[in-house]
């Protein structure tokens, strides 16, 4: 058996390819580790909890509205420890560049990758540079890992019945406005990918109230991430379809590509399960970020095994994970 493009793409299938990456005997240094597969590792130490995630960015094209690699290459690493309730502090990068790359564009992604970093008042202090012959890779790999800090861990898979599902803003801006400006879609207001370093947001969400489970809605989208927090916490959830953010030329371009802004990749947004007693206080302080504007309570979770939506028109049907992100190469 070989390996495709779907085992890249954060679904089902993907799932089946990391049966086989994730089989080490020597997967935990103390604390989460591998076995977990969650958005990343922590690893007490002397009395803090260290934070440690990695991501590889593959995104095409590199510059694209609303952002670029650099800025995903950043944002990916701090959501992920955002996500386990690390303030990120330092991380590192490697990049593989193709020989024949524009040293100019180059500049441009470190500038992207400078700012993000500022945004989250995180430090880039170690790196890795290789250029390989023309033809072997297509343009550039961006690999990024982060250490953060913990006070508080936050799993993905603490979900219990009567939570409320919140999502911190619209659905599938950033894996649509990918494929809307490889097709040269025109909507009038150009939709534009949401990439941002979420920290500066989570830190406050943090201190105003309880999360029992949260996830970042990366590959696979919304769909993916509400069903792997719902199966690793065993419960099910509720989700009305009235009350998901989603965007009017998001919804436009998805229906005329064909494709379910549930399943596509964000790159800056949370799914977060909360004690009702916590909601009005979170959504407060989403509200008032400007990452957060769009923050909504989409759903409730309950006794089962299922990731239920709701219809506007008052049906019911499964949201199932999807077997990929339909968008090949979305980060
Ligand atoms: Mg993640």
């Amino acid at each position: 058996m070989k390996v495709t493009l779907m085992h890249g793409a954060g679904g089902e299938v993907m799932g089946e390819l990391l049966q086989t990456l994730t089989k080490f005997k020597h997967n935990n240094a103390g604390g989460i580790g591998l076995e977990a597969l969650d958005d990343g590792a922590v690893i007490p130490l002397n009395g803090t909890n260290l934070v440690f995630t990695t991501d590889s960015h593959v995104v095409r094209p590199i510059f694209f509205p609303g952002g670029d690699i650099g800025r995903i290459a950043i944002c990916g690493t701090i959501n992920d420890l955002a996500m386990m309730g690390g303030r990120p502090v330092a991380l590192s990068c490697g990049m593989i560049i193709e020989e024949g790359f524009e040293i100019g564009d180059l500049a441009r992604i470190v500038a992207s990758m400078d700012e993000a970093l500022g945004e989250a008042d995180a430090n880039l202090v170690t790196g890795d540079t290789k250029v390989m012959e023309k033809g072997a890779l297509d343009g550039i790999v961006i690999n990024t890992a982060g250490i953060g800090i913990a006070k508080t861990i936050v799993r993905d898979n603490g979900l219990i019945p009567g939570d409320v599902i919140i999502v911190s803003g619209t659905l599938g801006d950033h894996g649509i406005a990918i494929m809307a400006h490889r097709e040269g879609f025109d909507l009038g207001a150009q939709i534009k990918s949401d990439v941002a370093p979420l920290w500066g947001m989570m830190e406050h969400v943090f201190d105003a109230g309880s999360i029992h489970a949260m996830k970042d809605p990366t590959r696979g989208g919304f769909a993916s991430a509400i069903n792997e927090m719902a199966r690793k916490s065993e419960v099910s959830v509720r989700i009305r379809e009235e009350h998901i953010p989603i965007r009017k030329n998001v919804r436009s371009a998805a229906a005329m590509l064909g494709i379910d802004p549930l399943e596509v990749a964000n790159e800056g947004k949370v799914v977060m399960g909360v004690p009702p007693s916590s909601v009005d206080a979170i959504l407060a302080v989403l509200h008032h970020h400007k990452y957060g504007k769009d923050a909504a309570a989409v759903g409730v979770v309950t006794k089962g095994s299922h990731v239920i939506m709701e219809t506007a028109v008052g049906g019911e049907r499964f949201i199932e994970p999807p077997m990929g992100d339909p968008v090949p190469r979305v980060c």
